[in-house]
């Protein structure tokens, strides 16, 4: 994401109260164990895909879903429970049965016929229709998750928006991959995170079907319904396909922010390795007031003139954030810092001067509370340690070990944990394994902090 940094509000955990009352037989849900959001999720699910219907008509504020989720036991389970604030529930079942459930607050509790034992594969089909859940981030009072607009909706969902229009495990820890069976009415259009695999009229609306291979977490997930120009450009490097979605009569210069989107590609994956998904692509909002969001395969941009750090930026947490996924929310500086570095690798292949960049991180961090890279509080998250203390962290190390093994760090880092959850201490493996104790030394300070370290200004690039 890329935060305007505006001064940050105190965050309410998103939580089940403490004092709602259960319906008999249900017990108070545990949480994953997120250090930032521990009431989010459930520990004993891995959910390894979704199944997505979502019928909606733009400018209503309503869905109706229907979510089929292939999850695993990771332990014995006598009580699913989702995350769903959403539309209201009709009914659950668990493998094609009729399941006991109860929706409270923000969890949809389930009771399965009998105890699913740990390593059993099920499914849990939940049928919802109504209105998706009201949730304002009270970082910058933006709504989260399914939001309507008078000409078509949109969904952006970071950190914890998802569960405002379907069930899920919503902690980034548990990715999955997402087939999605979108209805709307003819005229308009729907285009979604994933590659389309299918459209087609039928009585007056628009069947489209999308696939998400590969695992995502369930902020990344977007969908876009509204009136569109879809504009898709010659085919990057690589093979990879290029589509934009932008509202009809989007100003030209708004649309110019992404010419570079091919070259882009590139110069990223010349550092990290290849593109992690077969699609690639951005859909502009009709509403100039969000924040830009690096929705799996599909970024989401304001309707306003970005720079194209912005468009490079949500581009490269393609590979840092959705494809590499934060196994803590604690640990953000893995998407943010990345993001923000790789903002500096493009000015650098564009022949510009970075040092004035570099120069404006480190006065943007030093005006900023101090603290190590691990954030503790939910108002930590978007901070600038997240994005300048991580990034010069990887200045920081890339400077002590030199351009060859840097680029060694980056590319072996991603292909190591490609759709899967990361923490700080895989990245440090990696630094490790390459670039021994000295490299471990450079960016250590960075890492635990307060103090900010002396901006690196000698080194071997
Ligand atoms: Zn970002």
């Amino acid at each position: 994401m890329k935060r305007l940094l505006l001064t940050l509000a105190l965050a309410c955990p998103p939580a089940l109260a403490q004092t709602t009352t259960l319906p008999p037989g249900f017990t108070a849900p545990a949480g994953y164990g997120d250090r930032i959001y521990p009431a989010l999720g459930d520990a004993g699910l891995d959910v390894t895909h979704y199944d997505l219907s979502l019928s909606a008509t733009p400018g209503v504020d309503s869905v109706a879903g229907r979510a089929v989720l292939s999850i695993l036991a990771r332990r014995d389970l006598s009580q699913i429970n989702l995350d769903f604030a959403g539309p209201g529930v009709l009914g659950v079942k668990v493998d094609g049965r009729a399941a006991r459930h109860a929706h409270v607050g923000d969890k949809l509790l389930i009771l399965p016929p009998g105890v699913l034992a740990a390593g059993t594969a099920f499914t849990v089909t939940v049928a919802y229709s109504g209105t998706p859940a009201l949730h304002i981030d009270p970082a910058d009072d933006l709504r989260l998750g399914w939001i309507t607009q008078a000409g078509g909706s949109y969904v952006l969902s970071e950190p914890d928006g998802a569960h405002t229009f379907f069930p899920c495990n919503d902690v980034p820890a548990d990715g999955a991959s997402y087939s999605l069976h979108l209805d709307v009415p003819a005229g308009f259009t729907a285009i979604a995170s994933g590659v389309q695999t299918h459209s087609q009229m039928r009585a007056g609306r628009v069947y489209t079907e999308f696939e998400q291979a590969a695992p995502i977490p369930s902020y990344a997930l977007t969908v876009h319904i509204g009136r569109f120009e879809r504009v898709t450009p010659p085919d990057a490097a690589g093979g990879i396909q290029i589509r934009n979605a932008f509202p009809l009569g989007l100003p030209a210069e708004v649309r110019a922010t992404f010419d570079q989107t091919p070259a882009m590609l590139g110069v990223l994956a010349g550092w990290f390795g290849p593109y992690p998904y077969p699609v690639y692509g951005v859909a502009v909002t009709e509403d100039p007031q969000i924040l830009a969001l690096e929705t799996a395969t599909l970024s989401t941009f304001p309707a306003r003139q970005e720079t194209p750090a912005t468009a490079l930026h949500e581009l490269a947490h393609q590979w840092f954030g959705d494809s590499l996924r934060l196994g803590d929310w604690s640990e953000v500086w893995l998407n943010e810092g990345f993001a923000t570095y790789a903002e500096l690798l493009w000015a650098q292949s564009q022949g510009q001067d970075t040092a004035p960049l570099l120069a404006r991180w480190y006065a943007r961090l030093a005006r900023a509370p101090a603290r190590g890279l691990v954030a503790t509080q939910a108002r930590q998250l978007f901070d600038a340690n997240s994005y300048y203390r991580g990034a010069l962290a990887l200045h920081a190390l890339r400077l002590k070990v030199g351009d060859a093994l840097f680029r060694q760090i980056l590319s072996t880092y991603v292909a190591r944990f490609s759709g899967q959850s990361v923490r700080t201490a895989d990245l440090l493996g990696v630094v490790g394994q390459f670039g021994g104790p000295a490299a471990l030394e450079a960016i250590g300070p960075w890492l635990t902090g307060p103090e900010i370290p002396a901006l690196p200004t000698t080194g071997t690039f």
